[in-house]
């Protein structure tokens, strides 16, 4: 079994923050934790706070996902991939305090104009910081099925959660080489786009198209190679399973109206 390298670090993080609102943060804790940002956010930037961007914690066991995502996969995935998207973004940002106090969504949305000797990095590992820590939210053990709106607008745009499931995971089959698939909310409706390597939908003229991503599936490798070789369509099908439909629900209302 590999060693949980980075499961401590976590939780003393998590702990750090209680100490940063017990401190007197409550103005910036307001708007943090009690808005949509909350809801939309899918990582949080501490401003001030040395390495400011956290990793989210791992909203249940690391073998909660099992037989459609195995305990090890979800390891190395959350403990190294993830905490070195984290490690290195915060490292770009080390000599630019300016950029320290912006969210993750405002960096990667103005990508393009971001400072050229941190561009790439912040593409690349802003990209993956993000777009992991909306992952880890969309999944979990529960199961279920859109219900509400996100049920509706699925019905209205694809004519059926079926439907939607071939769409989505014949373009994330259809990615070539290490990406992403994603269900986007543009302009107030449902779409599927693509983006290579860890760009995400929300770095605009970088990616087809721009939208705000509610479900996202990582089809790098290291997501899925040490159960599935290389058959990323058995993957596919079996991390459908593992859609967590009220957290994107939940997103779903928190941005058609101003997206
Ligand atoms: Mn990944």
């Amino acid at each position: 079994m590999p060693k949980c390298a980075t499961h401590k670090p976590a939780m003393e993080k998590i702990i750090s923050r209680r100490h940063f609102l017990a401190l007197g943060g409550f103005a910036l804790a307001a708007g943090v934790l009690g808005g949509k940002r909350s809801l939309a956010s899918a990582g949080e930037n501490i401003p001030g706070k040395k390495g400011g961007f956290e990793m989210i914690p791992l909203p249940y066991g690391y073998e909660a996902l099992e037989p459609y995502i195995d305990t090890e996969t979800m390891h190395l995935h959350y403990d190294k991939h993830y905490a070195a998207y984290t490690k290195n973004l915060n490292g770009a940002l080390e000599k630019f305090p300016e950029l320290q106090a912006k969210t993750i969504e405002q960096l990667l949305g103005n990508i393009a104009v971001l400072p050229e000797p941190i561009r790439e990095t912040v593409r690349n590992n802003g990209g993956g910081y993000y777009n992991h820590g909306l992952f880890w939210r969309i999944m979990g053990p529960q199961g279920g099925s859109p219900e509400g709106a996100l049920a509706a607008a699925i019905l209205e745009t694809f004519g059926g959660v079926a439907e939607l499931k071939k769409a989505l995971l014949g373009a994330a089959a259809s990615v070539f080489g290490s990406g992403w698939a994603w269900l986007v909310v543009k302009n107030g409706k449902l779409e599927i786009t693509t983006t290579p390597n860890q760009d995400s939908p929300l770095m605009g003229d970088l990616a087809k198209k721009a939208g705000e991503p509610i479900l996202g599936i990582d089809v790098w490798e290291h997501a899925y190679y040490l159960k599935y070789k290389n058959e990323r369509a058995k993957y596919l099908d079996s991390w459908w399973n593992t859609v967590n439909w009220k957290t994107v629900g939940n997103l779903y209302r928190a941005f058609p109206s101003k997206t």
